[in-house]
């Protein structure tokens, strides 16, 4: 819904909300160990590594991780001549693996070609693998104090009830036109900041909200109704079996493709995850003449669909190499320091060796 006479006093005060955010966001913004201090510059390896981060997961969530991959790489040279192995490891359980694969990409690419250093405007900063508007926006603003906005989802919901759009594409414009030329870092936060806590998308507190007076959703007593739920895609459900072949206190590894889902990771062999089970043995595992025993079933849930898998175990008499490149039997003391993504982990819980050696006993 557009309210043309309203939109033309919210354009007159534009000013006037700009300061108001900025103001607030000086006095309350969230400390975050990302953050430079109110009116300063930030580091664009500091916000580059946060936002990447941040992309699909909580603040909270996201805290030691930051901590851990700064004391590891404290400088975009440290992360670049780090193994990409090592940046997995410490992604481990962050999700979307891609985003530490990209990074490593790019970091060795800023190196190669750019000196070190980075373009200091999002429209050059998009061209770097793995860096989209948002965070094109995000690292100039916030670094080089480009009058980007970065919006996320967070920014276009605040924006949508700011001037009452249902529709999410009008959003950006909304937004470009209020970002001030000076601290437009500070204006990007001052949004994220508003839309995590006080105008969230299912409870909003607008009497602590600096936007309150000047909020047509709020005038109208609708904060939800903007902007227009977008449909959900119905979740499709694909199948797997999972592969446990244990061997004299090893368990074989595959190195998943370079290209893909969970791509470089180190997870069991799996039969492709289809749409219907297909109940084959493993393909091209050095494992061929084992009887496999089912142990357990798990679902996991990634973005745009939802994973069931049976996890098939076999005791292995003596470990058979393959192609060592992709397979490998890793010693189970040694299992934490591959990086394993959460859906092997959950496959390798439920007291997996407990239930192996009640099977054997039987
Ligand atoms: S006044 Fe309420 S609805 Fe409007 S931006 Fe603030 S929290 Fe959101």
């Amino acid at each position: 819904m557009l309210h043309d006479s309203s939109l033309l006093f919210q354009y007159v005060l534009k000013g006037t909300i700009t300061q108001a955010l900025l103001n607030w966001y000086g006095h309350y913004a969230r400390k975050l160990p990302w953050r430079a201090p109110y009116g300063k510059l930030q580091d664009p390896y500091i916000v580059w590594i946060s936002e990447s981060m941040l992309q699909q997961t909580m603040v909270a969530t996201v805290e030691p991780y930051f901590a851990r991959f700064m004391t590891a790489f404290p400088t975009l040279v440290d992360l670049a001549r780090a193994s990409l192995d090592d940046v997995l490891r410490l992604w481990q359980g962050l999700g979307y693996y891609s985003r530490a694969r990209n990074i490593h990409y790019t970091a060795h690419i800023l190196l190669k070609d750019h000196e070190g250093m980075f373009p200091n405007n999002a429209q050059h900063l998009q061209e770097l693998p793995g860096i989209g508007p948002y965070t094109a926006a995000a690292i100039a603003s916030m670094a080089f104090g480009e009058p980007v906005v970065a919006m996320d989802a967070n920014v276009t919901r605040v924006i949508a009830r700011l001037f009452a759009l249902s529709d999410r594409k009008y959003c950006a414009q909304h937004a470009q036109n209020l970002c001030p030329a000076k601290y437009p870092g500070d204006f990007n936060q001052a949004l994220m900041d508003l839309g995590a806590q006080y105008c969230r998308a299912h409870q909003v507190v607008c009497t602590l909200c600096p936007l309150e007076m000047f909020c047509l959703a709020y005038r109208e007593n609708q904060p939800f109704m903007y902007p227009y739920p977008k449909e959900k895609a119905e979740k499709r459900t694909r199948y797997a079996l999972f592969f446990c072949a244990l061997s004299g206190g090893h368990l074989l590894l595959e190195r998943r493709p370079e290209k893909g889902l969970l791509g470089g990771l180190y997870g069991l062999p799996t039969t492709p995850w289809t749409e219907t089970l297909q109940n084959t043995t493993p393909i091209d595992t050095p494992i061929k003449t084992v009887q496999w025993l089912l142990l357990h079933e798990i679902t996991h849930t990634f973005t745009h669909f939802r994973l069931h898998a049976h996890i098939l175990y076999a005791q292995v008499p003596w470990r058979e190499k393959g192609n060592e490149e992709r397979f490998l039997w890793v010693p189970y003391t040694q299992l934490a320091h591959y990086g394993i993504p959460t859906v092997f982990k959950k496959a390798l819980k439920h007291d997996l060796i407990a239930k192996i050696s009640k099977i054997q006993k039987e």
